[in-house]
């Protein structure tokens, strides 16, 4: 459904011999990267092995916040919504972002306490997040059950954007500023001379160049794999749906335990059933085990654990392959997983439960998507120490949207040898080398 709406873009067809940097991936991070290296100067080419934002960039709720999020990333969180809240005047496109505000509302203790550490932290770090009693959760939410939920936090300055064309306009922008972007182009590797990167080779041709971002979304570790760089990433499955109401539920996108909308500016609202991803047992599910062991632990009430075709699926991929060989990044364009509609079913139940205008709600459109996270919920973005020249900018977490304009900021700094806008300690692949990784929530 989603390859139905998504905005698609005139891109290039002709692959350059050379570039100053290549990027692979035509998703939130690789787009965002491709902008601002095109907009400093360098000749830069992105290769797509399907379409720009074919994957995650379209498929996701289309949330931009801070609030919620790990305190080591909040810096670059926080520069990620400056760069969206200037992005359509500076480059002259359109993505649909607005800054509603967006609250979170708490029934259970564990979600009360689970917001109201994160109101301390945020008073902390001077954000401005309000605590809203019931009273004051109805005024800002009139559509709202009356006195269903005990507490809600609520950000003013988190907002919302469309991704059926956030990317795919940010891929124009690039475009005019110079870059090259090509679609229907699977990069099967990297080479090496004397050291360091030298070619991206692609199912077209190669391509020049000593630096090279990987943006691969779920497939960077497949990637990795080939030049026995372990990144410790698995894969969530997310279902999400298009309902249209009779009424208004408001602006601003809700979360709640069990339910999250977010109106979107066709008229109809983005829905899904919050806190219920599920983690397909594959075989990377084994491999990566001991690492994922605390994050499954403390994050097991939002992961659903299944064992599928995805198993026997990916247990038949190559691990290793040739620059000569067709590879999977061709054979399989886009992920376009089934979306399970049960899980649409439960979401629609329970927020017709807390805002009574979803009642007789009436689904347009579902969609699922592959949700690709570290082991923290941290994304990796910086120099791959086994290559010298290749950079990763992948693992965002179920949270790239948001923060992946502030990633492509951080990886074209680094990649231009520029002082960088955002720390890039907390994001170093160095760190999954070391023992006691600290857990993170997934998505
Ligand atoms: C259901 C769902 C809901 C979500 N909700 C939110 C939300 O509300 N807010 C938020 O901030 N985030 C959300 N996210 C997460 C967010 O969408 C992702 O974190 C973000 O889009 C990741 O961007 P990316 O560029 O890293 O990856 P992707 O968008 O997946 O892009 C990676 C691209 O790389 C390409 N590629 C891979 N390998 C190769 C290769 N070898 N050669 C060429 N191309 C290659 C792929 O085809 C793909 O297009 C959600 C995600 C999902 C699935």
């Amino acid at each position: 459904m989603i390859l139905d709406v998504l905005q698609r873009i005139e891109t290039d067809t002709q692959l350059p011999d050379a570039a100053d940097v290549v990027i692979i991936g035509g998703g939130i991070a690789g787009v965002t990267a491709t902008l601002f290296l095109a907009e400093a100067g360098l000749k830069v080419v992105l290769c797509e092995k399907g379409v720009i934002a074919g994957e995650q960039s379209s498929r996701n709720w289309g949330w931009v916040r801070q609030m919620g999020r790990d305190p080591v990333e909040l810096p670059l969180t926080m520069g990620s919504l400056d760069i969206w809240r200037g992005m359509d005047k500076r480059f002259g496109i359109d993505t649909g972002f607005r800054e509603t505000g967006i609250t979170y509302v708490c029934r259970t203790p564990r979600e009360v306490k689970e917001f109201a550490d994160w109101a301390d932290l945020a008073d902390r770090i001077g954000m401005a997040s309000e605590r809203l009693d019931p009273a004051a959760l109805a005024r800002k939410l009139p559509a709202i059950a009356r006195d269903r939920f005990k507490f809600a936090l609520h950000t003013k300055d988190d907002g919302r954007a469309e991704p059926w064309r956030a990317v795919p306009q940010m891929a124009m922008a690039a475009r005019r500023l110079g870059a090259t972007i090509i679609e229907n182009c699977a990069v099967r590797g990297v080479e090496t001379s004397a050291g360091h990167l030298s070619e991206v080779v692609t199912e077209k041709g190669t391509i020049r160049t000593e630096r090279a971002i990987l943006a691969g979304g779920a497939w960077s570790r497949m990637f990795l794999g080939n030049k026995g760089v372990n990144f410790p990433q698995l894969k969530l499955h997310g279902t999400v749906a298009r309902v249209e109401i009779d009424g208004d539920a408001g602006d601003m996108p809700v979360g709640g335990g069990d339910f999250a909308f977010r109106k979107r500016l066709d008229g109809g609202y983005t829905v899904a059933r919050r806190n219920w991803n599920v983690a397909q047992i594959t075989p990377d599910s084994f491999r990566l085990l001991g690492t994922y062991l605390p994050t499954l632990m403390s994050s097991w009430r939002e992961i659903q654990v299944r064992l599928n075709g995805e198993f026997l699926k990916e247990a038949g991929m190559p691990r290793k392959w040739g620059h000569d060989q067709q590879t999977t990044f061709e054979k399989i364009r886009t992920l376009d997983p089934q979306p399970m509609e049960h899980y649409n079913r439960h979401a629609l139940k329970n927020l017709a439960r807390a805002f009574p205008v979803f009642a007789g709600a009436r689904m347009t459109h579902s969609w699922a998507g592959l949700i690709d996270a570290t082991p923290d919920a941290i994304p990796a973005i910086g120099p791959v120490k086994e290559i010298p020249g290749l950079f990763l900018s992948s693992g965002y977490s179920g949270h790239g949207f948001g923060s992946g304009p502030g990633g492509g900021q951080l990886v074209s700094d680094l990649v231009r040898g520029v002082t960088p806008t955002f720390d890039p300690e907390p994001f170093s692949l160095e760190r999954f080398k070391t023992k006691g990784l600290r857990p993170g929530g997934a998505a």
